[in-house]
C-alpha cells in the first residue's frame, strides 16, 4: 500500500495505542455510517511476537476474543512471606501481541476507509492552514488530524521524578513444571540485590511458562542499565530458572523492555495534533502498566474523531485518564521508591497484604475509588511517604 496525498486522520505508529484507536473507531461507529479516511503509518515492515499485554480484565475493550489466558488468582511474595488473592469475575488476563494485531488488522481490512501503510518512517510534521503536513520516508501526506504514538523524545520525560523499569522475560518449555495454572505470580522479590528485583511468573499450560526478571534503574542510558539489559538480567533469569525448574527448560521466545515509570509531558503542536500512547503519558507512571488506560484513551479519542467527522471540525483534546489524586499519589510513590529503593519490596508486600483483591485490581487498573486510594495510603508506612510528599507541598506553596 503506497502513501496517498491526503487523508482525514493519520495515526503515526501501529503499536498498542495506534491499533487500539483504530479498533475503537470501528467498534463505536454507528452501523452503516460513512467513516473518516484513516491511515496508520508504521515504520516496521514486519511484526515480531515481541510482547504480551497483561491487565485485569475489568473494563470493556475490543480485544476480548484475542485474550489467550486468564488467571483468577494472583500472588506477591517477599522474604519468605506471601499473600494470595482471588477474583474469578475479574481475572488477570494476557493478550499476546500477535493475537491483538490479528484482531486489529481484521477490523482495518474490512473497513474501506482504513489503511495500514507499513515500512514508512515519519520524519517531521508541520502545521498548514487546514491540515498537518507529514514528511515520511515515502513522501508527504496531508492529514486533517494527526495522532502521534511514536516513542516520546527524551526531553518529554521527567527522568528526575521516576525510574526506568528494566526487564527481560522468556517463554519457556519445561514439561510438567508443576506451577498452579490458576495463579499469576506478580512479584516474587529477590533478596541479595541492591534495590528492587523481582520475578514475574505466568504459567501458560502444564508445559509452558512466561517468566520475567524485573528491576529499576535511574538512568536508561547509563552503563549500568545497558549491562543489565545485555547480560545481567538474562543471566540472573537463567540461574533462577535452573534453581526453580531444574535443567532442561528451553526458551521459545523472549521479551525485553525499558519502560519510563515517570511523568511524561506529551509533545504538542496545535489542536489538530495529539500525542497518544506512552508519548501521550497514557502509561501509568507508578506501575508501567498501560493496557487499561490505553483502552480508555483510545475509546475517548475514537469518540472525538467520530464527532469531528460529523461536524467537519477537526480538533482533538487529550483524554483525561486518571484523577488528579491518583496522579499525585503516583508521584509520591515514585519519589519514595527513589529515596528508599531497598525498602520498597517490603512496602509492596504491605500494600498487597492490607488491601482487598478488588482494591488492588481497581488501583492497578487505573480506576480506584476514593475509598480504594485511602486504603492504599493506610496500607503503606506513613514516615517515608510523608517525607516523599513534603517537598511537593512546599513547591506547590509557591517557592
Ligand atoms: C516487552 C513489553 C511488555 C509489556 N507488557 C505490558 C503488559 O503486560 N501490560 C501493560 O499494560 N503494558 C505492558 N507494556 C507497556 C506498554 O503497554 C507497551 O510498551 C505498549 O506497546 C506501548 O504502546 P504504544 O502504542 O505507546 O507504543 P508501541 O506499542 O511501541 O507503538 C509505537 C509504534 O510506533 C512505531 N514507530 C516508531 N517510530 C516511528 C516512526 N518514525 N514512523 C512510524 N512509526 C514509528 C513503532 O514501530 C511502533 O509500532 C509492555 C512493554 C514491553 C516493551
Amino acid at each position: 500500500m503506497s502513501l496517498p496525498k491526503e487523508t482525514d486522520i493519520a495515526i503515526l505508529g501501529a503499536g498498542l495505542a495506534g491499533l487500539s484507536i483504530a479498533s475503537w473507531l470501528d467498534e463505536l461507529a454507528p452501523a452503516n455510517a460513512a467513516l473518516p479516511r484513516l491511515h496508520l503509518l508504521e515504520a516496521r515492515e514486519e511484526d515480531t511476537h515481541d510482547r504480551t499485554w497483561c491487565f485485569w480484565d475489568q473494563a470493556p475493550h475490543p480485544f476480548g476474543d484475542a485474550i489467550s489466558h486468564r488467571w483468577p488468582n494472583w500472588q506477591v511474595s517477599h522474604a519468605g512471606q506471601q499473600v494470595e488473592y482471588s477474583d474469578p469475575d475479574h481475572p488477570y488476563a494476557m493478550l499476546p501481541a500477535d493475537a491483538m494485531r490479528r484482531s486489529a488488522y481484521n477490523r482495518i481490512a474490512i473497513r474501506d476507509e482504513f489503511s495500514l501503510v507499513r515500512g514508512v518512517k515519519v520524519n517531521a510534521i508541520a502545521p498548514q492552514s487546514e491540515s498537518l503536513r507529514i514528511t515520511t520516508s515515502q513522501g508527504q501526506l496531508n492529514a486533517k488530524v494527526v495522532i502521534d504514538t511514536r516513542p516520546p523524545p527524551m526531553n518529554a520525560l521527567a527522568e528526575s521524578q521516576g525510574v526506568w523499569q528494566v526487564f527481560h522475560g522468556v517463554e519457556v518449555h519445561q514439561p510438567h513444571h508443576g506451577h498452579d495454572l490458576s495463579k499469576a505470580c506478580l512479584m516474587d522479590f529477590q533478596a541479595g540485590h541492591s534495590g528492587i528485583h523481582f520475578v514475574y511468573l505466568l504459567p501458560l499450560d502444564e508445559h509452558h511458562l512466561l517468566v520475567e526478571w524485573t528491576c529499576f534503574a535511574a538512568d536508561r542510558h547509563s552503563e549500568v542499565c545497558q549491562t543489565l539489559l545485555a547480560a545481567e538480567l538474562p543471566w540472573m533469569l537463567a540461574s533462577w530458572l535452573d534453581d526453580h525448574l531444574g535443567k532442561g527448560w528451553v526458551v521459545q521466545r523472549s521479551e525485553t523492555g525499558c519502560l519510563p515509570m515517570m511523568p511524561v509531558t506529551p509533545p504538542s503542536l496545535n489542536s489538530r495534533y495529539l500525542s497518544a500512547g506512552i508519548r501521550g503519558g497514557w502509561m501509568r507512571p507508578a506501575t508501567g502498566y498501560m493496557f487499561a488506560s490505553c483502552q480508555l484513551g483510545a475509546a475517548d479519542v475514537a469518540r472525538q474523531l467520530l464527532k469531528a467527522h460529523t461536524h467537519n471540525r477537526w480538533h482533538l483534546a487529550p483524554p483525561r485518564l486518571r484523577s488528579p489524586a491518583l496522579g499525585w499519589m503516583d508521584k509520591v510513590f515514585l519519589q519514595a521508591i527513589r529515596q528508599h529503593p531497598d525498602a520498597a519490596s517490603g512496602w509492596f508486600l504491605r500494600l498487597f497484604a492490607n488491601t482487598t483483591a478488588a482494591q488492588q485490581r481497581r488501583f492497578l487498573g487505573d480506576q480506584p475509588s476514593a475509598g480504594d486510594l485511602l486504603a492504599i495510603m493506610q496500607a503503606l508506612p506513613p514516615g517515608p511517604f510523608m517525607r516523599a510528599a513534603l517537598p511537593r507541598f512546599s513547591t506547590s506553596g509557591g517557592h
